[in-house]
């Protein structure tokens, strides 16, 4: 086994039972690729078994930090199982869910969503690249499923220095999949979509979007980011007259429209804006447009802590548009998935925006990824998403 020794004081965020080295971090010792290598402190004390990813940054990640565990095909049945249990005992209101989520289920770099019979992986990590085909075995054994597709296309496979791969991994067929979530019908293709193929972390944050819709007699919507426009179909539930999904997606936006069809809601009461957000924002500034609720859902702007200052000069930007859009006592819905912007940072640069918009609003919400998107205590970096619902004063 080959073995990896830290610098003197570098052993602390092992002991925290943090799961990430950095390359900084180490002092000698390495290994292949993905290779499990054993994590010693400057003194020779052991800290954990870790996959080494020589390209990364991020140069190590813990599997376990039990030294008499074996990281081979138990080790992944085992945390596999584990993160099916715990999904059962939630009560996910869908067929839809994140199976594994990576290092908030003991497995680093790994993501499966299961949409209905179908698995879809992403491998973001050398060490999960190296255990491919032994987690690919585990995860159809403990689900009884036959299908499974992967996604490992996502940017992490660059930062390891792994190539791009897509396509079945096992089963094969159809692609496009319908999925329900709460009571709607949606559509996916898993070969095309963003991520594993549908934001499955705003699920919660959808149904609640649409009973809010209802308890404020939201009418008119303008749902910016609107992907195939899940918070679209959830405002259309709860009663909004006249919706607006924009996107700068085209595909996702027909999806958008299929899926009001699909849904039962009348065509006259959507319309789909393929266009830049942030263009869009001004443009209905101009136009003296006004909405009920806005939701604003970005893409992640801030990749990493590094990305923090520019990111949040964008957020402000345009929830203070969003702001000055909204009719008097209307909704936003706002929302953050950068890992390098904090809960609290956020709420910050909300009140920020804000207060340029001129506006104060309550917060009646405070939202963050669905439960089948676990945080841990030990790894604060998994608190990826937050959303604030403030109603404008
Ligand atoms: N709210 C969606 C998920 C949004 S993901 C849901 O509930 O499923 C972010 C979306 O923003 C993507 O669909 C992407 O195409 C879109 N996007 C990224 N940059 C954009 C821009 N500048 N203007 C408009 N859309 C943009």
């Amino acid at each position: 086994m080959k073995k990896v020794s830290l610098r003197p004081g570098k052993e602390r965020s092992l002991l925290k039972r943090h799961p990430w080295v950095f390359e900084s971090s180490i002092a000698r010792g390495g290994g292949d690729s993905g290779e499990t290598v054993r994590v010693e402190s400057a003194d020779g004390q052991f800290l954990a078994w870790a996959a080494f990813s020589p390209k990364s940054l991020i140069r190590l990640r813990a599997w376990s930090f039990d030294e008499a565990e074996r990281i081979d095909a138990g080790f992944f049945q085992r945390r596999i199982e584990q993160a099916i249990a715990m999904r059962a005992r939630l009560a996910i209101a869908s067929d839809a869910w994140r199976l594994i989520h990576g290092e908030a289920d003991g497995l680093p770099g790994l993501v499966v969503d299961r949409y209905g019979d179908t698995l879809v992986a992403q491998f973001g990590s050398a060490g999960a690249e190296r255990w491919k085909t032994v987690i690919a075995d585990a995860l159809l054994a403990a689900t009884g499923l036959t299908r499974l597709y992967e996604r490992s296309d996502a940017q992490a496979r660059e930062w390891e220095g792994l190539p791009v791969h897509t396509g079945w991994l096992r089963g094969d067929g159809a692609t496009a999949l319908t999925i329900r979530e709460h009571e709607w019908q949606l559509t996916l293709d898993v070969a095309e979509g963003h991520k594993t193929g549908y934001y499955l972390d705003q699920r919660d944050s959808r149904s609640r979007f649409a009973d809010a819709v209802k308890q404020y007699g939201v009418k008119t919507v303008l749902n910016c980011f609107s992907y195939t426009g899940g918070f679209s179909v959830a405002a259309l539930a709860g009663g909004a007259t006249q919706v607006v999904s924009v996107d700068s997606s085209g595909p996702a936006l027909e999806r958008a429209k299929a899926h009001v069809a699909l849904n039962g809601f009348a065509a006259n009461r959507h319309e789909a804006w393929d266009a830049d957000v942030n263009a869009t924002l001004r443009r209905c500034l101009q136009e003296g447009r006004r909405f009920d609720a806005i939701v604003l859902d970005p893409p992640k702007f801030a990749p990493t802590a590094a990305h923090a200052e520019r990111a949040a000069r964008a957020y402000k930007d345009i929830n203070r548009l969003a702001f000055m859009l909204l009719n008097d006592g209307g909704l936003l819905y706002t929302f953050s998935c950068s890992g390098g912007i904090s809960p609290d940072l956020f709420h910050k640069i909300v009140a920020g925006a804000g207060l340029d918009a001129g506006v104060d609003g309550y917060i009646v919400e405070r939202l963050s990824a669905a439960a089948d998107h676990p945080q841990t205590v030990c790894f604060p970096e998994g608190d990826y998403l937050k959303g604030l619902g403030i109603l404008k004063r």
